[in-house]
């Protein structure tokens, strides 16, 4: 058997056999599916931030590269799915917006494993979003929580509207407005000022959590609040 002899050319060979059926494959649609399943550059294992400000500065290294449109789409292979399958230790809870065009593994440039992630309309909050949010860092220690708003949320914009005219709006739709009414007052109106003044309540909110103070004070957890910007993708850091 010479299976354990197959030298570098023969390795070589088999690439190119192996990249002659992905491109093959390409004209059929399937391009970007091939080239994920390549290793992407920058994807070298790294140590998982221990500290809130290591975890943050992974967080803005992975926007950086996503408002570059330079992102490496780190362990997002099958290679991590494997290394996470047992056990996760994500680096930073992210509570966003609901909104389709706000995914925080794709504005972090993170992957599998890496975040936990809670989203509901307009990161509005309430006892059942909170425990969410305390899991990572109550159970695995998780040393940083980022509290997202975006521009253009049409949740604070619907809730602004509907509060504005004093009209309710259907089903529990009517329960994210009434959570954000205290933000609307404060806002004069502004729906963009309104989306900040939200994010920064959620973030005082956390801070004062049962679990999270201690944790803040240890300097074990930092609670932060941070803008997306749909237009540009940059993530700016409100509070
Ligand atoms: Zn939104």
């Amino acid at each position: 058997m010479q299976n354990h002899l197959i030298d570098r050319r023969g390795l070589l060979r088999a690439g190119l056999v192996v990249g002659g059926l992905l491109a093959a494959t390409t004209s059929a649609g399937t391009a970007v599916h091939a080239q994920s399943a390549l290793p992407a550059a920058g994807t070298a294992p790294e140590q998982r931030p221990a500290t809130p400000d290591a975890a943050w500065a992974r967080l803005r290294e992975g926007n950086r590269r996503w408002v570059a449109d330079t992102s490496t789409h780190p362990h997002q292979d099958a290679a991590r799915r494997a290394e996470v399958a047992q056990k996760q230790d994500p680096f930073a809870v992210v509570f966003s917006c609901i909104d389709s065009r706000v995914a925080p593994e794709l504005v972090f440039d993170t992957g599998l494993g890496d975040l936990f992630v809670v989203r509901t309309a307009g990161q509005t909050i309430d006892p059942l979003v909170t425990g969410s949010a305390e899991y990572g860092p109550a159970e695995l220690g998780t040393p940083l929580v980022v509290v997202l708003g975006h521009q253009r949320c049409g949740a604070v914009t619907a809730a602004a509207e509907s509060l504005h005219d004093h009209k309710k709006l259907p089903g529990e739709l009517n329960t994210i407005a009434s959570s954000l009414r205290s933000a609307y007052k404060r806002s004069g109106g502004d729906v963009d000022k309104m989306i900040r003044i939200n994010t920064i309540d959620v973030v005082k909110l956390l801070k004062k959590d049962t679990l999270f103070a201690p944790r803040i004070a240890k300097g074990q957890l930092k609670v932060i609040g941070a803008y997306y910007s749909i237009d540009t993708g940059e993530v700016t850091r409100l509070v």
